[in-house]
C-alpha cells in the first residue's frame, strides 16, 4: 500500500518536471549516490533471493536509465574526492557490486562495460581461492529448490526435526543449524562443501550440476586478475565476509583480503564494503589503523561532503525495486522526500 503510494507519488512529481529539477538543482549536486547491486542471475536466483539477485534484463534497464537520463558515473576514488572538494558534476553516481560473484564476470560486467560505466566491486576472497559454493547460500539455495516438501533424509545430516521445507523462515531455520553444527565442529571449507553435497543428494538435487554451472560461485582469481587488468576497480569487502568483533581478528580480515587482492589486482585497495551492512562504532578506529579512506554501508541515503567517510550510504537495488523508484533516487527526489526505507542488507 505504502508502496503503492510511493510509486504514484513519483509518478506525478516525474510527470510534472519536479523530479528533473530536483535532479539538476545544486541540492542534488552537492550529493553522491552510490547504487549497491550484489549478484545478477545465472539461472533463477533472483526468484529465490530477489533482495540479492536480479535478472540481467533488470540491470540493464537500470543502465540505460542511467544512459538515458544522462547521469554522470564516475569511479568511485575520483567521486569521493570530487565529493570532500565540493565540485561534483551534475547528477553523480557510482555504481558498486558486493561480493564479487561469478555471475558478475559473466552477466554483470559485460553489460556495464558496454555502457561505458566505470564499476567498483567489494570483493571477499576466501571463496575466491576455495572455489566451491557459498555454503550458506547453497544450502539456503537448495532448500528453495525443494520448497513445499518435506526433508525426509534430515536426520542423517544430524539435524532436527521438523525439516518442513514450505517457507522461508522454517528453510532459513535448517540453514542455522547446518551452519552451527558446521562451526561447532569447526568444520573446514572442504568439509562443509561435503555437508552441501550431502544435503543435495538428500534433496535429490544434482549437486556436479551445480558445480559445473559454477552457481553462487565467488569470481576466482584468473576472473579477478582479468578484470583488474580491463579497468574494474577491487576493493575490501573482508576475506570471509565478516566483521569480527575483536580488533585483531577484525584487521586480520582486512589485512588477508587486502593481500589477495594487492596480488591479484597490483593496485592497493582503501575503500571498504561492510558485509551484509553491518557496522559498529568500534570498527571505525580500527579500518582507520588499516589505512581505509572509506567505508560503505547498505544504509539509504545520499552521500553529502558532511558524511562520515566510513559510513557512508548507499542505494541497494533489487528486483523489487520499480524504475519509478531507481530514479527517484537518481534524482533525489526519495531522499528529499525521506521516502527513506531501511534497506535489508544481504
Ligand atoms: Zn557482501
Amino acid at each position: 500500500m505504502l508502496r503503492n503510494i510511493r510509486r504514484a507519488t513519483l509518478q506525478v512529481l516525474r510527470s510534472c518536471g519536479m523530479s528533473r529539477l530536483v535532479a539538476n538543482s545544486r541540492w542534488r549536486q552537492q550529493r553522491l549516490l552510490i547504487l549497491c547491486y550484489h549478484g545478477v542471475s545465472q539461472e533463477d536466483e533472483h526468484l529465490w533471493r530477489p533482495n540479492l539477485y536480479m535478472e540481467p534484463t533488470v540491470l540493464r534497464q537500470r543502465l540505460e536509465i542511467l544512459q538515458r537520463g544522462k547521469y554522470d558515473v564516475l569511479p568511485l576514488n575520483q567521486a569521493l574526492e570530487q565529493l570532500r572538494a565540493r565540485n561534483l558534476p551534475p547528477r553523480s553516481v557510482v555504481i558498486t557490486f558486493d561480493d564479487g560473484m561469478c555471475d558478475f564476470y559473466h552477466h554483470a560486467y559485460p553489460l556495464v562495460k558496454s555502457c561505458g560505466f566505470p564499476v567498483t566491486v567489494y570483493q571477499t576472497t576466501y571463496y575466491s581461492d576455495f572455489q566451491k559454493p557459498v555454503f550458506n547460500l547453497v544450502c539456503s539455495y537448495m532448500l528453495w529448490k525443494r520448497r513445499g516438501s518435506l526433508l525426509n533424509k534430515g536426520a542423517e545430516l544430524g539435524l532436527k526435526p521438523p525439516l518442513d521445507l514450505s517457507t522461508e523462515s522454517s528453510r532459513e531455520k535448517i540453514v542455522l543449524q547446518l551452519m552451527d553444527d558446521a562451526e561447532a565442529r569447526h568444520l573446514s571449507g572442504g568439509e562443509k562443501d561435503v555437508l552441501a553435497a550431502r544435503l543435495a543428494s538428500a534433496l535429490e538435487i544434482d549437486y556436479q550440476d551445480l558445480l559445473r554451472k559454477r552457481l553462487l560461485h565467488v569470481m576466482n582469481q584468473q576472473e579477478i586478475s582479468e578484470l583488474a587488468a580491463a579497468g574494474v576497480d577491487f576493493q575490501l569487502h573482508a576475506h570471509r565476509h565478516r566483521t569480527p568483533m575483536d580488533e585483531a581478528s577484525f584487521r586480520k580480515e582486512i589485512h588477508e583480503n587486502r593481500q589477495r587482492l594487492r596480488s591479484l589486482t597490483n593496485s592497493d585497495p582503501v575503500h571498504f564494503c561492510y558485509p551484509s551492512g553491518e557496522y559498529h562504532w568500534q570498527f571505525l578506529p580500527w579500518l582507520e589503523a588499516e589505512n581505509v579512506i572509506s567505508a560503505t554501508t547498505c544504509n539509504p541515503g545520499l552521500a553529502t561532503p558532511g558524511t562520515h567517510p566510513l559510513l557512508l550510504p548507499r542505494f541497494v537495488d533489487t528486483s523489487a525495486r520499480s524504475a519509478i523508484e531507481f530514479e527517484g533516487w537518481l534524482d533525489g527526489v526519495s531522499a528529499l522526500l525521506a521516502f527513506q526505507r531501511a534497506a535489508k542488507p544481504e
